[in-house]
Order: structure tokens, then C-alpha cells, then sequence
């Protein structure tokens, strides 16, 4: 695994580094199957989509956690809009999720209100829960969340709470990944992810792009011009070349984290 860190940082849309997919794997899969914890849905497949695709298509289970209802990607909604708001994006998770060949099954919904993850001790709590529920069934190796230094707030919320979730599971690997970080750019500017593991995406960036694809909601403007689109250039900084990973361990070192 050091050789891996002392690589570098990659230029942007380099292929990946020349290891086969399979020992890629092994170094994020371990013996069971994964966590994605997504602060909204699409973070996902933005961040993870690939790897995702690879897991399942080794038949190793791959659980998918929204934190978020994701209702405010859309601002200004009456209370009506936004429920549909909030009954489509789910409705896209699980068909994104099937496109890289999960079940629904395996999406799990906390629905805490877009935007105020930090403030909402009830659904954090929540989601630690289902994800310490997981882990204790034995069925999880690695965990993956936002990485702390995303832009938007609830995507910070996730790290946290990914990181106190685990800390009395030292057996589980946490690993962040970058989207708001990453988006305007392609490769990651998060300082944390100085040296980031690049998996390689080869054979599956063709399902990332469908899973995505799902996602209309946020690919068009469907209440107006005013919400949040994904730009096609933001689509192509997370859809080419490798996805960038690195490995936390914060969270069994640092056991005075202020949470
Ligand atoms: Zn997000």
C-alpha cells in the first residue's frame, strides 16, 4: 500500500496507475463488501461510480447510504414541489444503482433535510446506526465517504460522522472521496488528498455515465433555471480518467476528535 501513496498526485485524466483491477480491488474491497455513504444522491456515482460498478461485478455486496433527502438542489419549491423533488431524486438513486448492477435493496434513505446535516443530531444518529448495523452483521470491509474538505456543508457533515461511526471499528477501512473538490477541475484539490489512490476505471466508465444519466433532475433545470445542473465539463472532470480515493485514519488515531 506505501508504494501506492508514494506515487503522487496524478496529472489530470491520467488513466490510472498500471495495476490490474483485481488488486485494486483487493485494496479497497477486503473479504466483504462496501459502504458508499453519498451526503446527496448522485455524490455516489460523481465520486464513486466506477469502483461501485467493479465491486458488483465481483459479486461482493455494495450498500449505498443517503444521508440527505436532497430537496434543496432545487431552491424556492413550494412544500409540494419539493416533495416530488425529493420522491424523484430517490426514484434516479436506485435507477443509477441499477445500472452499475446493484438492487434497490441496497439503498438506504436517512432523509435528513438537504443542507442541515450538521444541525440534525436525530438523522445522524440515524445513519450511524444502519452503518454500525452493517458493520456488526459482518458484512463490510471498507466504508467511503466525501472527503472533508468538499465545499458544501453537509458533505463535511459526512466525513464526520463517518469518522465517529468507525472509530470503535478499527477492522473497517475508511476511505474519502472527492466531488466538490474535484468537479471544477478534474483531479482533486483537496489538500488532504495530496497523494490520492487512483483506481482505474477502465471498463467501467461506460456504466458511470448511464448511472449518471439517471440523475435528470440534476442534468436539466426541471423547476426552472434557478437550481443546481450538473455543466457537461462537470460531468467530463468526473466521468474521464481514474476515481481518487485516500485512505483515513483518523478515525482509530485521533480519538479527542471534537464530535
Ligand atoms: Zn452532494
Amino acid at each position: 500500500m506505501t508504494d501506492i501513496f508514494q506515487l503522487g498526485q496524478p496529472p489530470k485524466h491520467d488513466p490510472g496507475i498500471a495495476l490490474s483491477s483485481r488488486s485494486q480491488l483487493d485494496l479497497f474491497l477486503g473479504a466483504r463488501g462496501i459502504v458508499i455513504i453519498a451526503p446527496h444522491p448522485d455524490d455516489e456515482i460523481l465520486g464513486c461510480g466506477a469502483l461501485m460498478a467493479a465491486v458488483a461485478d465481483q459479486g461482493q455486496p455494495v450498500w449505498v447510504i443517503y444521508l440527505t433527502d436532497g430537496g434543496a438542489s432545487q431552491p424556492n419549491l413550494s412544500a409540494d414541489a419539493r416533495v416530488n423533488l425529493v420522491h424523484r431524486r430517490q426514484s434516479e438513486a436506485i435507477a443509477g444503482l441499477s445500472e452499475l448492477g446493484i438492487p434497490n435493496s441496497a439503498a438506504i434513505f436517512i432523509g435528513a433535510p438537504d443542507g442541515s446535516l450538521k444541525s440534525s443530531a436525530t438523522y445522524t444518529k440515524l445513519a450511524t446506526y444502519k452503518l454500525q448495523e452493517l458493520i456488526r452483521q459482518g458484512c463490510v470491509s471498507s466504508v467511503f465517504v466525501t472527503c472533508q474538505d468538499d465545499d458544501h456543508p453537509d458533505h463535511k457533515a459526512a466525513y464526520r460522522l463517518a469518522v465517529s461511526a468507525l472509530r470503535d471499528y478499527p477492522g473497517v477501512q475508511l476511505f474519502a472521496y472527492p466531488v466538490s473538490s474535484r468537479i471544477d477541475e478534474g483531479s482533486p484539490r483537496d489538500p488532504s488528498m495530496a497523494f490520492p489512490i487512483p483506481f482505474n476505471t477502465e471498463g467501467f466508465l461506460q456504466q458511470k455515465r448511464a448511472a449518471l444519466a439517471c440523475h435528470i433532475s440534476q442534468l436539466s433545470a426541471p423547476y426552472g433555471s434557478i437550481g443546481f445542473t450538473l455543466s457537461p465539463s462537470m460531468i467530463e472532470n468526473m466521468c474521464e480518467g481514474p476515481e481518487y480515493f485516500v485512505q483515513v485514519e483518523e478515525a482509530f488515531h485521533d480519538q479527542s476528535h471534537p464530535f
